[in-house]
Formats: C-alpha cells, structure tokens, sequence
C-alpha cells in the first residue's frame, strides 16, 4: 500500500488527494488551523464574501471537478453582462475585453492606434530571452497600453511591480504568440484558429481571465465560466474535505506544518520522512508538494541542488483585503454595479482595483446592502499591505467614495491580511524552473515517481489552473 503525503491543503493538495489514482493511504498536512490555502469564505448575517479569490474562470478539469462534487446546482455564474473598468482620468471607463476594446474610453486615439500597429511592430531579437510586462507591453503595443493595460492586468492578476514581473513566466501566451508569429496579436489569432480545427471547429475561450499560461489545460472546445457557488468558494474546499474524509486512508492534519524532510531514503522503504511541527516524523513513499518557492526550497534544499537558492527568492507580494457592507442608496444609479475594475497606478489611487460582489454575483449580502471588495498594498505598496487596521479602513473608505459619493459610511466593515498572497515571477524565472526540472528529472532516476512539485510560482496561479495541475498529479500518482 503506497502512503503519499501531501505538503499544503489548498485547492491544489486537495485536487490531488481527490484524484489520486491508486488506493493506499493519503495524508495532507496543513499548517494552517484549516484547509482551503487562499481560498477562505466568511459566512456572517447573511453575508456571503470572499476573503481571497473572489471569481473561479473555470478550466475543464474545473468544470469536471464541479460536477464530480456534484456542486452543478450550487454553482453562481457571473452575469455576463456586467462591465469592468479601469481609471483613466479619475473616472471609472468601462472596458470590453478582445478587440472592442478599442472602442472603449481608457485609451486615446492616438494610443489606439498605436495598438493597431502591433502587427508592424519587429520581432524581438533572438538575444532577448525574458523582459518585464511593462517593457514587452510598451515595445508591443506603445507605453500608454503599459501604463493602461498591463499595469491593471498585472494589479489585478499578481498584485505585482508590471517592471519587475517577467513577461515570460507570468503570461507565457503572451511571450510565445510573438516568438511563434513576430506579433502578439497574430500569434493569438493562430492559435485560437488551431484550437478551433483540432476541436472540429467548437470553438470557445482558452485560458484562464486570472493568469493563463501557455500550457493552460482549457482547451478550444471548452466553454469557460466565471463563477462561484451559493455558499462561496469554500464550498469547493469543504465538499472535496466531506468526499475525502468517506475514503478509508485518507486523513488531513491541519496545525501540521512540514519542518524538515529527509530523503530521499534507502529503498525498500519509505522514500521520505517528513518532520512536522510538533517534532512527529510522518513516513512518505511518494511526496506531493504543493508550496511556494521559499518553503519548497527549504525543505527539499539537499535535492533541489540546481535550483533551491532562486526558489527561495522567489517573493510573494501582500494583500489585504478590505470588505465592506454599505446601506443601499436610494438611487440604485449610485450603486456600485458590474463587476468592478482595476486602478493603473499613475492615477495615483492605493487601491489596487476594487470589487462588487453583491452586483456581480446575487446572494451576496442581505437584502438593502451592496459590496465592495478593496485590494491593497500589493509588490508597489507593502507597507500599506501591514498598516493598521484605521489606515486601511480609511484608505478604502475614501477611494470607495471617490467613485460612489452618495454611498455614505460603511455599515460593517472585514480586514483580511494575506502577507504572502501571490508569488512574484522575477527575470529570469524561467532558468530556474528549468533548473528546478533538472532537479526533478535527476531525482526521478535516483527514487522513481517519489516527488512531485506543483504551485503557483511553477505552473500558473488562477483556480482553474491550480485545480488542472492538482488533478493531472493525482491522476498520475
Ligand atoms: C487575495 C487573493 C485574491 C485572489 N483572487 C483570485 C481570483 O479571483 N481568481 C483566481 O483564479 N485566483 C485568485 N487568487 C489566486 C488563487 O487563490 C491561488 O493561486 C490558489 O488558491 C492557490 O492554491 P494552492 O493550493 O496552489 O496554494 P495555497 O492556497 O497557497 O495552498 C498552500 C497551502 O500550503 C500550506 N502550507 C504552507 N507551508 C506549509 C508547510 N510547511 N507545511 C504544510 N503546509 C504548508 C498553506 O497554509 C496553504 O494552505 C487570489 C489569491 C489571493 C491571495
């Protein structure tokens, strides 16, 4: 009977632990007081808000894990229809994705025609293997669609610096439609018309909203949703933890965090030992490891040879999230309504966007409230991620205000602190996932299938995609 033990019980971990495809024992280790990672729901007086990610744009293996659950009935899908924004100008101006976006009021027409000339633009030369967001967006498509384009995506997605995140970890398709087509806009074009031939002409939406990778599992035929379920997010976590938990050997320990782990050991045997927190060694024949760059280097530093010192500085930007319940105006003109939008950061705001939870999605709040989700502090703005709670609340407060002068106070008000929240992929990310591989790979022919890496900071941060690397993994254990 194989024992594998899973490091993290965030969606990943529990995405593996669903799927593992032998019997045998499985055992998550958490070091937190509860599963989920990022994914944390507060149910309170008929509210109903999302601490971390707020949206699921689901990937096929998301949309299968939803129905296996049988949460199909729980699921709440975005309207469809409700705009996002971007400030320009200290307005909100809505914002259509794909090409009607040059018909909206974020860019000038001089921008927008700049935009247009992406195609004409030179390919980059072979000796540029990696460059931030900021400079591939202002070399693509000119500088306003940096300030005004990838600096809210990379807000939005990262939380992060768009001159310090590498374009080619952190938006691969981006990177490989201009390697592959000499522009990004016919690159994109290409591959959507090859997804729609080896789909028999479905087509449909790839890739994730929040992230998508190159190698993102949503394929053409897939129709991708926005969502979240009745009972918000951490229904996906405690339906899988309830499914789990009916299987013989499968147990969770949260408060467990791994310290150390040995291995890999002599065969036959256990191949590791992981010691956790409270000095309990905890016997593995196949390790899962679904942590950030920093604790995954820490513990698997004697094998991570080639690439365990730039895991370890790999950062993490930090966000805290501030909720708020307000009075619904008299007007519902003064309402916050559609999704919500994202702030460049030359506007000068601290926000980094702001949501609408109860506009995007019902059941939200009782009835005569409205929400508004503030995100703050992110790799530009760490200290205000860690300033008191009245600075937080006052920050928020008055950037809410700006946009909905007739929304007076909050009437409740929630701080969430993530000081970890989301890894930031610096230049040159991509050497050390090829390092990392190495790494594996040379493990692989010492102690055959007995560790597997998966996380954010490696194969892509969106739900969708945590929940595609999770499964494929348990599928293959
Ligand atoms: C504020 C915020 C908003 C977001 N918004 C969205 C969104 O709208 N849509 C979207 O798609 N994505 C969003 N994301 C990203 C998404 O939520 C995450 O990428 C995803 O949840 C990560 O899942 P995971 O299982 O890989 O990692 P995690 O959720 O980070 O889980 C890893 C787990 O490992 C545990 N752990 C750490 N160290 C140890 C140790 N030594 N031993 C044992 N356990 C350990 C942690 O406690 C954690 O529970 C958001 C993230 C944040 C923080």
């Amino acid at each position: 009977m194989t024992r594998v033990v899973v490091l993290g019980g965030g969606i990943a971990g529990l995405a593996a632990a669903f799927r593992r495809a032998s019997t045998g024992e499985t055992i998550v280790l958490e070091a937190g007081p509860r599963a989920g990672g990022s994914i944390r729901t507060i149910r309170e007086d008929g509210f109903t808000l999302e601490c971390g990610p707020n949206t699921l744009r689901t990937s096929e293996a998301a949309e299968r894990l939803i129905r296996d659950l049988g949460l199909e009935g729980e699921a709440v899908a975005a309207d469809g229809k409700a705009p996002r924004w971007i400030v320009r100008g200290g307005s909100p101006r809505a914002v259509v994705p794909g090409p009607a976006a040059l018909f909206n009021k974020v860019f000038t027409l001089k921008g927008k025609l700049r935009l247009l000339k992406e195609p004409f633009v030179a390919r980059r030369p072979a000796s540029l293997d990696d460059e931030s967001v900021h400079s591939f967006f202002a070399r693509r498509f000119g500088e306003e669609a940096a300030l005004y384009g990838a600096g809210p995506m990379v807000s939005g997605v990262y939380a992060g610096d768009p001159h310090a995140l590498s374009i080619r970890s952190a938006f691969p398709r981006l990177w490989d439609a201009e390697g592959a087509s000499g522009s990004v806009i016919r690159g994109l074009l290409r591959k959507k018309e090859k997804e729609g031939k080896s789909a028999g002409g479905g087509g449909g939406k790839g890739g994730g909203a929040h992230g998508g990778r190159s190698g993102d599992p949503a394929p053409a035929r897939h129709r991708a949703r926005t969502l979240t379920f009745s009972g918000g997010l951490f229904t996906l976590i405690e339906t899988l933890l309830s499914r789990l938990n009916e299987r013989p050997g499968f147990r969770i320990e949260t408060n467990a965090a791994a310290v150390s782990v040995e291995g890999p050991l002599p065969s036959p045997g256990p191949r590791w030992r992981v010691r956790a927190a409270d000095g309990r060694a905890v016997d593995a024949d196949v390790l899962v490891s679904t942590l950030a760059g920093p604790q995954a280097a820490r513990l698997f530093g004697n094998v991570l040879t080639r690439s365990a010192v730039a895991l370890a500085a790999v950062p993490s930007s930090p966000v805290t999230v501030v909720l708020a319940a307000y009075p619904s105006p008299a007007s519902p003109a003064d309402a916050p309504r559609g999704f919500g939008g994202l702030i460049p950061q030359v506007e000068g705001f601290r926000s980094l966007g702001i949501l609408y939870p109860a506009s995007l999605f019902t059941g939200r709040a009782p009835a005569g409230f409205v929400l508004t989700t503030s995100f703050l502090g992110g790799a530009l703005d760490r200290a205000l991620a860690g300033a008191p709670d009245a600075d937080l609340l006052a920050v928020a407060g008055s950037e809410v205000a700006r946009f909905f002068p007739r929304l007076g106070p909050p009437s409740r008000s929630w701080i969430v602190r993530w000081p970890e929240a989301i890894p930031q992929l610096p230049l040159g990310h991509h050497r050390t996932l090829a390092a990392l591989d190495a790494d594996l790979a040379a493990l692989e022919a010492m102690a055959p299938g007995s560790l597997h890496v998966t996380s954010g900071f490696r194969d892509g941060i969106a739900l969708g995609e945590r929940i595609a690397r999770g499964e494929a993994l348990g599928e293959a254990l």
